[in-house]
C-alpha cells in the first residue's frame, strides 16, 4: 500500500458538485481507498500572467488516498476523472471544470514525460499546502521539507469555506 496526496481545483460550472463527484469517483476507483478529504478553500485564479481576479475563482483542497496502484496508474485514474467531469485542455493554467494533481506519492521523487513527483509547484502554493496541513499537520514534501514551514513562506490568498 502506498499513500498519496491529490490536490483538486475547480473554477467553472458547479464547482462543489464537480468536486463531490470527483471525490466519489476516486473513492470508487479500483485499488484506491479514500483516507481524508480536506476543507475547501476559495482562491483566486492563477494564470501564466499571475493572479487574475477577473477570472472565476477556484475551490481548492486535497485528498489523501491509500492505493495499491503505482503512481502512473493513479495518474491515469485522475485524468479519467478529470475527463469525466468535462475537463477540456485549452491554454496552460486556463479555466477548468476540474484539475486533479498528484502532489506526493510516498515521498517518491521521479520525473518523466508524464509525471513529476513531488508535484514541482506544490511547494509554493498555499492552495495546496494549507488544505494538506489541515489533514496532516506533520506532512513533509519530499526534497523541500515540512509543509508547515513551506506554508509559512507563501502569501497567496486562501479563504476557508
Ligand atoms: P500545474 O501542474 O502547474 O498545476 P495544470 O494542473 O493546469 O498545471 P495540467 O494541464 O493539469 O496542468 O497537466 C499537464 C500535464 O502535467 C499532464 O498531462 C500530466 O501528464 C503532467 N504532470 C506531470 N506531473 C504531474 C503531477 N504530479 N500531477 C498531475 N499531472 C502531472
Ligand atoms: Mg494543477
Ligand atoms: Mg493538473
Amino acid at each position: 500500500m502506498s499513500r498519496a496526496v491529490v490536490a483538486f481545483g475547480a473554477n467553472l460550472g458547479d464547482r462543489e458538485a464537480t468536486i463531490d463527484a470527483a471525490v466519489r469517483a476516486l473513492a470508487d476507483a479500483a485499488g484506491v481507498e479514500l483516507i481524508a478529504v480536506s476543507p475547501l478553500y476559495e482562491t483566486p485564479a492563477l494564470k501564466t500572467t499571475g493572479v487574475d481576479h477577473d477570472a472565476p475563482g477556484y475551490l481548492n483542497g486535497v485528498l489523501v488516498v491509500e492505493t495499491v496502484l503505482d503512481p502512473h496508474a493513479l495518474l491515469d485514474v485522475l485524468q479519467r476523472i478529470e475527463h469525466e467531469q468535462g475537463r477540456v485542455r485549452a491554454e496552460r493554467w486556463g479555466d477548468r471544470t476540474l484539475d486533479l494533481d498528484l502532489i506526493d506519492f510516498d515521498g517518491l521523487e521521479l520525473a518523466d514525460e508524464r509525471l513529476e513527483l513531488p508535484h514541482p509547484r506544490a511547494w509554493q502554493r498555499a492552495f495546496v499546502l494549507q488544505p494538506w496541513l489541515d489533514v496532516d499537520p506533520d506532512a513533509v514534501l519530499a526534497g523541500r521539507g515540512p509543509v508547515s514551514a513551506l506554508r509559512a513562506e507563501t502569501s497567496d490568498e486562501v479563504v476557508r469555506r
